[in-house]
């Protein structure tokens, strides 16, 4: 394991808990929580006094909230963000002997809801721009066999939809989108409308792991859709496959948001928006610090409010020196990802070799991922900067 997938290795198992040792940790949840701790304090005493842990109040009203909040009439409350897009897929019905399209450069779990199904997932690189999925190879890797593609709106920015819902109107597809990484992020539509990164395509599936832009106390998803065939569908595999309790009419399984998860998350959501204008105000603050380094790169220029910077990416071909000198500063940074899926020992039997994707692999290797968050202070971000532009003196 090199020294570089270690990292990445520890940071995945503990993201970051403000007692990192970091003086700029990459989150610091801590501090966050810290903001609206009395209320929901107040929230899980309710629900523990009503003692509805399951499929309460709380989780119907989320549901609820985060449909009126996103645009779309249907909100299902899953255990996480893997199983809101493995759900998502089931309840569209792909399955064994289809193919799914999704990019090479994400997180495992995109890849693994499409093996999750019994489907074969099929890579495509990114556009060098963006990082957002090209739509030109999306058109090129549709078989007879391909069901549905999966774009990702990765590190908090709206994925190019456009292209992507005009070939899937084309060939007949489905689109699930991966909005784990970008709760609350808006995309334009041909119409000149703005509708939110979710309510675009089919389905939309989000992450509620607690260093996600909106995170409860542990794991949590959720899949929105304006289709009512597909809701009912979700919310009878969650839940053992039954509507009436004991008549189970599908295989269903066991994976449904808490309702303490969903007091918490109710608690969050009408806080996202502003917790989201904060990384984007520090984003614009990283452009102005870093904008005299020369060596530097960033990905992320597009409309206001179509990025809410989950992730803050620069990229040098640096990196690994970079990465190196910032942690000797005090400074915790991530690399996202340290290798693409198709280049994972997990995927190995799909065949794929180093080369198939250029843009996807020379991202992982200069790509880093810099503290942002609404808690983050002007003088740590300042101390960021400044080891930046020292290491590039
Ligand atoms: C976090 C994440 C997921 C999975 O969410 P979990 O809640 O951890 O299962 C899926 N896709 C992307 C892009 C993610 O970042």
């Amino acid at each position: 394991m090199s020294a570089t997938d270690e990292q990445a290795l520890k940071c995945t198992t503990n993201p970051g808990t403000g007692d990192s040792g970091f003086t700029v940790p990459f989150v610091d949840l801590a501090t966050h929580t810290r903001s609206f701790l009395d209320e929901a304090e107040t929230a899980i005493r309710e629900v523990a006094l009503r003692a509805s842990f399951i499929l309460g109040e709380d989780t119907t009203r989320f549901e609820d909230e985060f449909s009126a909040y996103l645009g779309v009439k249907y909100a299902i409350g899953v255990g996480n963000g893997l199983d809101a897009l493995r759900l998502a897929l089931e309840s569209l019905e792909v399955g064994a002997g289809d193919e799914v399209i999704a990019p090479a450069n994400t997180f495992i779990a995109t890849a693994l809801a499409i093996h999750g199904v019994g489907a074969t997932p099929v890579f495509v690189d990114c556009d060098p721009q963006t990082y957002g999925i090209e739509s030109k190879l999306v058109e090129s890797a549709v078989t007879p066999r391909t069901r549905a593609i999966i774009p990702v709106h990765l590190a908090g920015r709206a994925a190019d939809m456009k292209p992507l819902l005009d070939i899937a109107k084309q060939h007949g597809l489905k689109i699930v989108e991966d909005v784990a990484q970008a709760p609350g992020a808006k995309y334009e539509l041909s119409d000149g409308t703005h509708r939110h990164c979710g309510a675009l395509a089919n389905a939309g599936c989000f992450s509620f792991y607690p260093g996600k832009n909106l995170g409860c106390w542990g794991d949590g998803g959720l899949v929105a859709t304006d289709d009512q065939n597909l809701a009912d569908k979700l919310r009878q595999l969650r839940h053992y496959g039954q509507k009436v309790r004991y008549q189970h009419t599908v295989k269903g399984c066991n994976s449904r948001l808490d309702t303490l998860q969903a007091a918490i998350l109710r608690i969050k959501l009408p806080r996202l928006d502003d917790w989201n204008a904060k990384r984007i105000l520090r984003a614009q603050r990283y452009r102005e610090l870093l904008a005299e380094v020369a060596d530097i790169e960033f990905h992320d220029a597009g409309p206001r409010g179509s990025h809410v910077y989950h992730l803050f990416v620069i990229e040098t071909d640096q990196r690994d020196k970079l990465h190196t000198h910032l942690t000797q500063a005090g400074i915790e940074t991530l690399i996202h990802y340290p290798r693409p899926i198709h280049l994972q020992p997990a995927f190995a039997d799909l065949g794929y070799k180093a080369g198939d994707f250029p843009c996807a692999e020379r991202a992982a290797r200069r790509m880093l991922s810099l503290p942002i968050y609404p808690e983050l202070s002007d003088e740590q971000q300042d101390h960021v900067a400044d080891a930046i532009r020292k290491f590039f003196q």
